[in-house]
């Protein structure tokens, strides 16, 4: 069997090293290599969206594209692409994006800003309202936004989560209605992958539906948000700060207006990572899957773009 590693150079002495000997382990008899001089030849496509790769149809005996990135808006239109898509679920990056999530929604919580740059050394002895008062809202309630809404919840904050079918998780309240889920929001995380009905979707009509000084998390993607829209909403104060992950255009392009506003913090996604040693084994089972005819993990719906 002929694996081929299309993903980040850098990355591949990783997985050169981790898959020959979880391959072997799962009884799989396989080569992994970078190049494929007879692309016929070759069984599963270890792939990142970011690949130089775009034309799948040569590969006409590959049983399935395994993505790297949990994200996949890149690759899931390409008409070339006939061939199974998974997208990229791992522990790590679960993990890495409940840790960041938690980790900005308790900065703007316990207003830490004040506290860590105060070179005025002002004495602030205002304190914060407990989590319990705090109402978060989390857009999008899959692998990551129910992981992250069951961190929120355990810390205490009333989590509304929002989806495009309804839910049932328990300690959260579910709904598929997006003005009750803004209505209370004191803070909006976007967990949403894009798609044509998600574009947008938070814009000058949606963030005047929140209540005033909403704090807004996106670690989802760039294109959910109007950039334009969010900025008129953060100098009239109808939003009081944006933590931003994503952006349409990445690295963030130095003129952008979102690095000098004062009320946006930008972190270059960098939210969560998908981790070599989680998604060789993510990658290993549903290899093993594949050649036992069994339905792969984390496979993609191209009808509804994720
Ligand atoms: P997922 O499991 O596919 O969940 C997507 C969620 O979005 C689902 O709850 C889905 O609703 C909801 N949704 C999709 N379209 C919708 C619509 N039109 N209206 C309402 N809800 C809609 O994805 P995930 O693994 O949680 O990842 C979410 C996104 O995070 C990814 O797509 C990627 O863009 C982003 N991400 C970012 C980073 C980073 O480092 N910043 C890392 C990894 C992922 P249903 O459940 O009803 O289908």
């Amino acid at each position: 069997m002929l694996l081929i590693y299309f993903a980040a150079p850098r990355l591949w002495p990783e997985y050169r090293d981790l898959l020959p000997g979880l391959l072997a382990e799962a009884g799989l008899n396989a080569i992994v290599a970078t190049e494929a001089p007879d692309p016929v030849a070759v069984d599963y496509i270890i792939y990142a969206p970011s690949a130089p790769l775009q034309d799948f149809t040569p590969f006409t005996r590959c049983k399935a594209v395994l993505s790297l990135w949990a994200g996949v808006e890149r690759i899931v239109g390409n008409a070339t692409l006939t061939q199974p898509l998974c997208r990229m679920v791992e522990d790590g990056l679960t993990e890495g994006m409940v840790e960041w999530v938690v980790g900005h929604a308790l900065r703007h919580h316990l207003g830490m800003d004040r506290h860590i740059v105060n070179p005025g050394h002002v004495w602030h002895p205002t304190c914060p309202p407990l989590a319990r008062e705090r109402p978060v809202t989390m857009l999008g309630m899959g692998m990551l936004g129910v992981a992250c809404a069951r961190a929120l919840a355990a810390l205490n904050f009333p989590v509304t989560g929002w989806s495009r079918t309804t839910k049932d998780v328990p300690g959260i309240a579910t709904t598929t209605d997006l003005p009750k889920a803004l209505a209370r929001a004191q803070i909006v995380v976007t967990l949403l992958p894009k798609t044509p009905e998600t574009e947008n979707l938070l814009n000058a009509e949606t963030l005047a539906l929140l209540p005033r000084g909403a704090v807004i998390l996106n670690p989802g993607r760039g294109a959910l948000i109007d950039d334009t829209a969010l900025l008129a909403a953060l100098d009239s104060d109808q939003i009081g700060h944006a933590t931003l992950d994503v952006f349409r255009t990445e690295p963030l392009p130095p003129d952008h207006p979102f690095w000098s506003h004062p009320n946006v913090t930008v972190t270059p996604h960098i939210a969560a990572d998908t981790r070599a040693s989680g998604a060789a084994r993510v990658l290993v089972e549903n290899i093993r899957r594949g050649e036992a005819g069994e339905p792969f993990l984390n496979l993609v719906d191209r009808s509804r773009g994720y």
